[in-house]
């Protein structure tokens, strides 16, 4: 699974002080499931070290400027950084990790300065590159490496990410609407979990109420879906998708064993405990019972268990 980053992330001596960002949540954890493809936008047309630059604003003109030296270089690094992203296709990618705070890289709260002496600075900006890979791809999931640190985030990131694979996956297979009903039931509840005017909204566009041509369907789809997973999932959407889950068994176990489950979602939702144990106790009589339609939600199992996403109490908000 190949994902775009900010190549001083990971390791590369490429920042304008000849060093480095590596990150080690990155390098240690997430390298063992994804491809990194590196992307150093000022390193291809600087040397390393280089004067720093950073974003200006002059009677609401944004540029890019150099620290000390204040030459224009605002063409060239929107050069490379239109021709870098043009690169990028869109299946190419499941996901983009930007090296936060660069006036090149950073997706958001970039500092940009007054050019004139008496201004006050804004934290307002957005990094060159970022820009133009998110007006390329405004569906493509993309995190800075700094708000990965947020269990919350970095939860909603990962699911994202392994949700935008498997829909570029599905549509490359020829789907028939057959297929099209098989995908959309093994993310009922993941979507739920996200949005309920998605969950409708999706609903409706694979029960083809219009009869519509299969392409036109999949491409609806296929919008609507990525637009659903970029969205957060929230404490009270995912506490309405476990009571659902429950109701599946409910009346096959005993009162105990009904109290145990009730309680275990009802702390969840007090955040008292994480989610993954609930969910391995849901796991458990899904297996018992052998109920098909849950075993293949992707809800349930959404990514790799090692990555330990949902094992903390502040992966939900
Ligand atoms: S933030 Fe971006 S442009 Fe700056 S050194 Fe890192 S990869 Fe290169």
């Amino acid at each position: 699974m190949k994902i775009g980053i900010s190549s001083c992330l990971l390791g590369t001596m490429c920042r304008y002080d000849g060093g480095h960002s590596r990150d080690k949540f990155i390098l240690e954890q997430l390298s063992t499931y994804f491809d990194f493809i590196p992307f150093c936008p000022e390193k291809m047309i600087f040397t390393t070290p280089r004067e720093a630059i950073r974003l200006t604003k002059k009677d609401g003109e944004l540029k890019v400027k150099t620290s000390s030296t204040n030459v224009d270089v605002t063409k060239k690094v929107s050069d490379i950084s239109k021709e870098l992203a043009n690169q990028i296709q869109e299946d190419e990618l499941c996901g983009f990790i930007f090296k936060s705070k660069s006036p090149t890289c950073g997706m958001e709260r970039v500092k940009i300065y007054p050019e004139n002496k008496s201004g006050q600075s804004e934290n307002t900006g957005v990094g060159i590159f970022a820009n133009e890979v998110k007006q390329k791809y405004p569906l493509l999931p993309t995190e800075e490496e700094g708000r990965l640190a947020d269990a919350w985030l970095r939860e909603n990131f990962l699911m994202q990410i392994f949700s935008y694979k498997h829909i570029f996956e599905f549509l490359k297979s020829s789907p028939s609407f057959k297929d099209l009903v098989e995908f959309h039931t093994t993310y009922k509840y993941l979507i739920y979990a996200k949005s309920h005017n998605s969950y409708k909204y999706l609903g409706n566009i694979v029960a083809n109420h219009g009869k519509k041509p299969l392409n036109i369907v999949l491409e609806e789809y296929k919008y609507t879906f990525l637009e659903t997973i970029s969205q957060k999932g929230t404490i009270s959407n995912t506490y309405n998708v476990l009571l659902h889950i429950f109701g599946y068994f409910k009346k096959l176990i005993t009162k105990e064993e009904k109290e145990e489950i009730l309680e275990s979602i009802d702390d969840f939702k007090n955040e008292i405990i994480p989610l993954i144990a609930v969910i391995k106790l849901l796991n458990l009589y899904t297996r018992r019972f052998d109920i098909e339609y849950l075993k293949s939600q992707k809800f349930l199992n959404p990514y790799p268990k090692e990555l330990a996403l949902r094992s903390t109490i502040k992966a939900y908000k």
